[in-house]
């Protein structure tokens, strides 16, 4: 491996799905205060949904979500109510009627709600809000649990895009992380889904799993291709568990180093491209053809709290325990607590538990940051200027960088940074120097590869 890459790869950066980054949310944004930031919302933009169900039928022990088990239905009906109810708050807060361009709902599992109350709460939304003709309409399913009945209804609500948590079908890998589910059982899912008009079909596949090989991956990889999925993500295992209480299960002696962890990602990664995939970004792999690939082509690639996307809205709303949110204005994150969430909703309140509003060049160092993510390269002299920053506003971070300069990870030139490819894995390493706030928050992020 280059040496200069190892001294890197195991420094804690975070995954840059927002600036400032989840962790710099605090109490001073509250249900009040996002409530005037959705009545200044202009209703001529388009916005973004995202709903969140966390419940699960069953525990995957590397699961890093905010999820619970549900062992009977009557909590799940429950918060399905209170979720109707946020989404008429909200709307309320609303100066108009807002048009939709990209809808997901994500967990948990979605789909773990009865198909009946997945049709109200899509009857609620379309009842406050437009969509527009091409709207992105995604769901995200366990394909353990996806019953006949629920595929039939995700077709007849329009839906147009779903995603599957495939991870890695060798067998003594879904044993070490309790997520059986043979290549068969998610090929019957995907046929069905397709059957009833859901054109595109997600897959997320780990590496740096318990017992996980470059046999293993590239294996998984191959039966995947047979499946012919839209895009792929290729996410590392972040193994925390001082944070993820459910990874104590997972046996560490039988984790990968972070040697085998970079093998193991240039083997599925060569291999998807083998078959035809275009990597986007970071960790996403599309098929040519996919808006993915063509936005990235574009230059129109973007990079929200589902990771990389074609999603233009500048804002998101979020709804249910722990959905994030974005306006113009900063991030909201509603209450991590079902019960203090719904007790909010039924009090009138939005459930918001912190938040944070943009400050100083927050927007300027999130779109430098953003760029470095999507294309691996940024131009700060220009995004400075767009944002009428001084001259030298990153000096400081520019030189910081100069080592890895040295080291032939990126290059420098008239304030463009470009990393070059053998610097690509520390794509988030660099985009840190951008972030202000980093050196404090640095103990709570997983290793950069
Ligand atoms: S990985 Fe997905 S299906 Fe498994 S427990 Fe977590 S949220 Fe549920």
């Amino acid at each position: 491996m280059n040496s200069a890459l190892s001294k890197y790869m195991t420094l804690a950066v975070p995954r840059y799905t927002s600036y400032p980054t989840a962790p710099q949310f605090d109490a001073s944004i509250d249900g009040e205060a996002y409530g005037a930031w959705l009545a200044r919302l202009d209703p001529a933009e388009p916005i973004s949904l995202y709903l969140h169900v966390p419940f699960c039928d069953e525990l995957c022990w590397y699961c890093g979500c905010n999820m619970k088990l549900a062992a009977r239905y009557g909590p799940v009906a429950e918060y399905l109510d209170s979720l109707i109810g946020e989404i008429d708050l909200v709307a309320a807060r609303l100066s108009g009627r807002l048009r939709v361009s990209h809808l997901h709902w994500g967990g948990g599992t979605p789909t773990s709600l009865k198909p009946d109350d997945l049709a109200r709460a899509m009857l609620a939304l379309r009842s406050r809000f437009d969509f527009t003709d091409e709207a992105e309409i995604a769901i995200e399913s366990d394909p353990r649990t996806l019953t006949a009945e629920m595929i039939e209804r995700i077709g007849a609500l329009g839906f147009n895009r779903a995603s599957f948590g495939v991870q890695e079908f060798d067998p003594k890998v879904q044993r070490a992380i309790n997520r059986i589910q043979p290549p068969e059982l998610v090929a019957t899912c995907v046929e069905g889904l397709r059957a009833v008009g859901v054109a595109d079909i997600n897959f997320d596949l780990i590496y740096g799993l318990p017992h996980q090989s470059v046999e293993t991956i590239t294996a998984t990889v191959a039966r995947c291709a047979e499946m012919a999925p839209d895009r792929l993500a290729l996410f590392g295992y972040a193994h925390v568990p001082w944070m993820a209480k459910k990874q104590r299960l997972i046996d560490e002696a039988a984790l990968p180093g972070a040697e085998a962890r970079l093998a193991q990602a240039r083997a599925a990664a060569e291999k998807l491209q083998a078959a035809g995939y275009l990597a986007i970004g970071l960790d996403h792999f599309a098929k040519p053809e996919d808006p993915l690939a063509i936005a990235a082509r574009e230059g129109r690639l973007r990079r929200n709290f589902q990771g990389y996307t074609t999603d233009q809205a500048e804002t998101l709303l979020g709804f249910g325990a722990t959905a994030i949110g974005r306006t113009p204005e900063g991030y909201v994150q509603n209450i991590a607590e079902t019960g203090a969430w719904a007790r909010a909703i039924a009090e009138g309140r939005p459930p918001i538990g912190r938040g944070r509003a943009f400050a100083g060049d927050d927007k300027l160092r999130g779109a430098v940051i953003e760029q470095l993510m999507c294309v691996g390269a940024v131009d700060t002299a220009a995004l400075g200027a767009l944002h009428e920053a001084p001259p030298d506003w990153c000096a400081r971070e520019l030189e910081s960088l100069a080592p890895m300069t040295a080291e032939g990870l990126l290059s420098i030139e008239a304030g463009r940074v470009e990393v070059t490819e053998a610097g690509q894995p520390l794509v988030r390493v660099v985009a840190a120097a951008f972030d202000r706030y980093h050196a404090r928050a640095q103990k709570r992020h997983s290793v950069a590869v």
